[in-house]
């Protein structure tokens, strides 16, 4: 079968000389737009998220940029209303808990998640905290910090090891120190710990937990979410007095931040 070949035009002087207009006015090196790049997603594969993002994913910081989506504004607060926490903690608190539901408090704040949208999350904490505790979590919004989930350990019938392996951040679990009859600083509402999965507790002898946690024990690693010795999410943590697992010596809680240092 032959192919009909089609005549041959010449291009009208006119759109070439538009052409050309075009091109000139093109700048030298075209790139995509770069503001994704910056996006707290980081260089980490996007992980599942849970809840539903509440804003369409944008670049924080840039709001002055020609072009740029205005950066999402921070929204939190601790909620009020006595049922608020009862009602939510019917896993992670029993009677014989060192504090009861009327001192702890709510708090429902807006998060970057590691898919760079914002995600609207919970978390519980004693209530002489809650206010700096929001404070602080606006800094790390500010700041831009993912959080991947941002759960009531209730989600996961306030099992540690399920919340942590689902590299999920929680406050309150009225629960014991791993392999003692303590009180965790957690049973208090003082203790958070931040995406587990990605700062894994690090015992002397080198057990990681969570396990799945592994790969992020290594701690020269860059990840979104990994969180590093005088970096913006402990210092905002520090400007509210509490203090990091990742500065004790021996084992290492890497996710872990209290009121009380232990
Ligand atoms: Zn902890």
């Amino acid at each position: 079968m032959t192919r009909t070949v089609a005549p041959r035009r010449t291009l009208p002087l006119f759109l070439l000389v538009a052409a050309l207009a075009v091109v000139s006015c093109s700048p030298a090196n075209p790139e995509p737009d770069r503001s994704t790049a910056a996006t707290p997603g980081g260089t980490a594969a996007p992980g599942p998220a849970d809840g539903t993002a509440v804003k369409a994913g944008s670049t924080p910081g840039v709001g002055s940029t020609p072009g740029v989506q205005a950066a999402p504004r921070f929204r939190g607060s601790v909620v009020a209303g006595r049922g608020a926490v009862r009602e939510r903690v019917r896993y992670s608190w029993r009677r014989g808990c060192p504090v009861g539901p009327v001192e702890l408090r709510l708090l429902r704040v807006d998060h970057w998640g590691l898919d760079g949208r914002v995600h609207r999350g919970e978390l519980i904490v004693h209530r002489d905290h809650a206010r700096r505790i929001l404070v602080v979590l606006e800094k790390l919004f500010k700041a831009s910090y993912p959080i991947q989930r941002l759960r009531l350990v209730d989600a996961y019938r306030a099992d540690d090891d399920r919340s942590m392996a689902a590299n999920n951040t929680s406050g309150f679990n009225c629960r014991r120190v791993s392999g003692s009859s303590r009180w965790s600083e957690h049973a208090f509402g003082r203790a958070i710990d931040l995406n587990p999965l990605r700062n894994p507790y690090v015992t002397r002898g080198g057990r990681v937990s969570p396990p799945a946690g592994r790969p992020y024990a290594d701690r020269a690693r860059r990840a979104a979410g990994m969180i590093h010795g005088g970096d913006a999410v402990v210092r905002a943590f520090a400007a509210a007095g509490w203090r990091w697992g990742g500065y004790w010596s021996g084992s290492r809680d890497y996710q872990h931040f209290s009121a009380s240092g232990r």
